[in-house]
């Protein structure tokens, strides 16, 4: 069979692997487990050997949706044809525990979209690019922040090119996101826009995006750009401006 590049196919091989990946989920019994691009099923298969409730397959390719009904035929198992960026995870359950070996030229948006379902998703552990792993995990970018406004993240283990079929031109990372106790209750579309504009332009100061008077009353420094700050910071400039905004109105 011939794998497609553009879909992001690299199929893990290395069942070692595969097996911890399965052991990071710590599966339990009444699990709804929802598995992104499964391919032609080789993580599928690990899964398969644990308890759970029922098992989602999310996968955009028709000829490895048809394969995956080949090849995985059990009841609890749901094979869906979705695009992971942009699926409703919430339509699954509400308390989802998510694993994939990600396609890496649409990480970014799954894990985007897996921020927006926060809400019925306590866990996720994600194989992607090592670089992208590591920048979600203490890198200074609006989506590292995004993701860890709800998430903490855990950086589990590296992975050389030479695991996969073909082998990406990349390293892999595997990543664990598990949901915080205290969720902070807000507009996740316009939180992720302040996000994008407070990271856009990044050596500016920070008085050119935020206006100084909050910076100072934030006990922040208005000249220092936006990397110096960790994310519960800006969260917290988020929630300052928001009062102002509603004290305008
Ligand atoms: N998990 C498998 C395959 C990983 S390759 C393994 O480890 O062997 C990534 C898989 O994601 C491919 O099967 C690809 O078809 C699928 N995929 C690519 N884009 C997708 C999307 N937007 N939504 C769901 N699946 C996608």
């Amino acid at each position: 069979m011939k794998l497609k590049k553009h879909l992001g196919q690299h199929l893990l091989v290395a069942k070692g692997v595969l097996e911890r990946i399965v052991e990071f989920l710590k599966l339990q019994e009444e699990d709804i487990v929802v598995e992104i691009g499964p391919g032609t099923g080789n993580l599928t298969k690990e899964i398969l050997k644990k308890n759970f409730k029922e098992l989602h397959l999310l996968e955009i390719d028709p000829q490895m949706v048809e394969i995956l009904h080949k090849n995985i035929q059990r009841d609890k198992v749901f094979i869906h044809r979705e695009d992971a960026t942009k699926f409703n995870l919430c339509s699954l359950g509400e308390d989802l525990k998510v694993v994939g070996n990600l396609p890496y030229n649409v990480a970014s948006l799954i894990l985007e979209n897996t921020v927006f379902h926060h809400s019925c998703i306590p866990m996720a552990v994600y194989m992607l690019q090592k670089e992208v792993a590591e920048k979600i995990q203490k890198g200074a970018s609006w989506l590292s922040t995004f993701v860890r406004t709800f998430y903490r993240v855990e950086y589990l283990m590296s992975l050389p090119a030479r695991f996969f079929v073909p082998p990406p031109k990349v390293q892999s990372g595997l990543i664990r996101l598990s949901r915080r106790e205290e969720l902070p209750k807000l507009d996740l579309e316009d939180y992720k826009s302040f996000l994008v504009g407070l990271y856009s332009m990044r050596r500016k100061a920070l008085k050119n995006k935020v206006p100084e008077t909050i910076l100072l009353k934030a006990g922040i420094d208005p000249m220092c750009r936006v990397e110096t700050l960790e994310p519960d910071r800006v969260l917290m400039l988020y929630n300052m401006l928001q009062k102002l905004r509603g004290e305008k109105r």
